[in-house]
C-alpha cells in the first residue's frame, strides 16, 4: 500500500489546483512545497488577469485551458467568496494597421469559444473609457481581475477539507519508480521517503530539475527552460481606467497593459525582457518604453509619473526568437513511466487555466 494517491509536487496556483481536483475525486492528495508558503514563486508575481481565451490557436491546450478554466474560476472564486471584479476588458488598436492583428484575434476568440465579444468604434470605447484614445476596440465583457492569493488559500482549504495535506519547506529531492507508483524522497528539517502511487510535477520554474531527478524519465522529454522577466510600473494617482486595456500583442508575450488592481491602483506591464538567471529587480530606466507603449493607448500619462513596481519570470520552454509553444502535460502516453505527469511552460494564462489544467491532470491519471 501507498502512503498516499497521488503526490504533487508545487503549491503554486496550478500544483494546488491538481490537489483540489484529485482530492475532490476521493483521492488521498499530499502537495509537497519547498518554500515556507504557498504560492511563493510565478503565482504570486503576476497580473492576476482572468483571460477571456482569444489569444491561443485552435486546439491548442491554452485555447482550451483558458476558456474551460476561466468558467470554472469565476464559479470558484464566487462559490469561496474569493474577490474579483469582471471588469471586461478592451482591445485596443491605436492606428488603423493594428486593426487587423485584432481582427486575427477576435476571430481566434470566436473559434475558441469566447463569449461577449464585439467590436466598438474609438468614440464608443470614450464613452466608456473617457481617457482613451483608440481607433476601434474589441470589448470583452468576459476577462476580469482577481485575488489569486485568496484563490491559492481558497484551493488549499479545500484540499484540506477533502482530508489532503499541503506540507510547507518540504522540497522534492527526487523520485524512483517502484511496482506500485514512486517513492519520493523529501528534503527539509526532517528528510524523509514516502511513497505514492502517481507522482504530478508542477513545479513552475524548477520543473525541469525536478523531473531531472525522477529516476527513468527520459531527458530528451525535459524541455530547455528559458526565462522571460517581466516588469511592472505603477503610478501614484487615481487609476485612469475601470477595465483592462490591452494594445496587441508582441513576440512572447502580451504587450504591455495596463489594469486596475482589487485596491484600486494602477498597474502597467508586463513587458518582456530575456534573462538567464532568476532576478526580480525592475530596472527603473525601463520606465522609458513604458511611457511610449502606454502614452499610445493614454497620451496624457504625465512625465515623471511612473514609479518601477514588481517583476515576475514566464517559465518559458522557448528561445526569444521561436514561436510560443503550447502548455506541456507531459503523461505516460508519452515519456513511458506509469501514474506520472509533468508540467512544463505553464505561463500565461496558467493562472486561469488552473482548474481546468488540474481535470485534465485527474482524467489522465484515470485516478
Ligand atoms: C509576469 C507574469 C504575468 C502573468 N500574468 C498572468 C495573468 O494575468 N493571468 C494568467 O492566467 N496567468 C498569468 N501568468 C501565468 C501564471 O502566473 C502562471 O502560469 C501560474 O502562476 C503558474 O503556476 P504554477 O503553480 O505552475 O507555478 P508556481 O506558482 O511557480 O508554483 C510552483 C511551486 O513549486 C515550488 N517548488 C519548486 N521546486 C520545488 C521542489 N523541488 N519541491 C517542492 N516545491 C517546489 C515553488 O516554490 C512554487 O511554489 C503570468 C505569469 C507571469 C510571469
Amino acid at each position: 500500500m501507498s502512503d498516499f494517491d497521488v503526490v504533487v509536487v508545487g503549491a503554486g496556483a496550478v500544483g494546488l489546483a491538481c490537489g483540489y481536483q484529485l482530492a475532490k475525486t476521493g483521492n488521498s492528495v499530499l502537495v509537497l512545497e519547498s518554500a515556507n508558503r504557498i504560492g511563493a514563486g510565478v503565482s504570486s508575481r503576476n497580473s492576476e488577469v482572468v483571460h477571456a481565451g482569444f489569444y491561443y490557436p485552435s486546439g491548442s491546450l491554452k485555447a482550451k485551458f483558458c476558456v474551460e478554466g476561466r468558467r470554472a474560476m469565476y464559479q470558484f472564486l464566487a462559490d469561496h467568496n474569493v474577490a474579483f471584479q469582471k471588469c471586461g476588458k478592451l482591445f485596443v488598436a491605436t492606428e488603423e494597421s493594428e486593426i487587423p492583428p485584432i481582427e486575427k484575434y477576435f476571430k481566434q476568440g470566436q473559434i475558441n469559444g469566447v463569449e461577449n465579444a464585439r467590436w466598438i468604434s474609438g468614440a464608443e470605447a470614450r464613452l466608456l473609457e473617457p481617457q482613451l484614445r483608440c481607433v476601434r476596440a474589441v470589448e470583452y465583457l468576459e476577462s476580469g481581475v482577481m485575488d489569486a492569493h485568496g484563490y491559492m488559500d481558497a484551493l488549499e482549504g479545500e484540499i484540506e477539507a477533502h482530508h489532503g495535506a499541503v506540507v510547507l519547506n518540504s522540497p522534492f529531492l527526487g523520485a524512483a519508480p517502484t511496482s506500485e507508483g514512486y517513492d519520493i524522497r523529501v528534503g527539509g528539517e526532517s528528510p524523509t521517503t514516502i511513497s505514492a502511487r502517481n507522482l504530478v510535477i508542477s513545479a513552475g520554474l524548477s520543473a525541469q530539475k525536478c523531473a531531472d531527478a525522477i529516476e527513468g524519465f527520459p531527458k530528451d522529454r525535459i524541455p530547455k527552460q528559458h526565462l522571460a522577466k517581466g516588469n511592472y510600473f505603477t503610478i501614484s494617482m487615481k487609476a485612469p481606467f475601470a477595465r483592462l486595456i490591452y494594445p496587441p500583442p508582441v513576440p512572447g508575450a502580451l504587450g504591455t497593459h495596463y489594469r486596475r488592481d482589487l485596491g484600486g491602483a494602477a498597474r502597467f506591464g508586463p513587458d518582456i525582457e530575456w534573462i538567464t538567471e532568476e532576478n526580480y529587480v525592475v530596472d527603473p530606466k525601463r520606465a522609458e518604453e513604458f511611457y511610449d507603449a502606454i502614452r499610445k493607448f493614454w497620451p496624457s500619462l504625465p512625465d515623471g509619473a511612473l514609479t518601477a513596481d514588481y517583476a515576475g519570470i514566464r517559465p518559458k520552454i522557448h528561445a526569444q526568437n521561436e514561436p510560443q509553444p503550447d502548455f506541456v502535460l507531459d503523461s505516460p502516453e508519452h515519456h513511458g513511466m506509469e501514474g506520472l505527469i509533468c508540467l512544463f511552460g505553464i505561463e500565461s494564462p496558467g493562472l486561469t487555466s488552473s482548474l481546468a489544467i488540474g481535470a485534465e491532470v485527474t482524467r489522465r491519471l484515470a485516478v
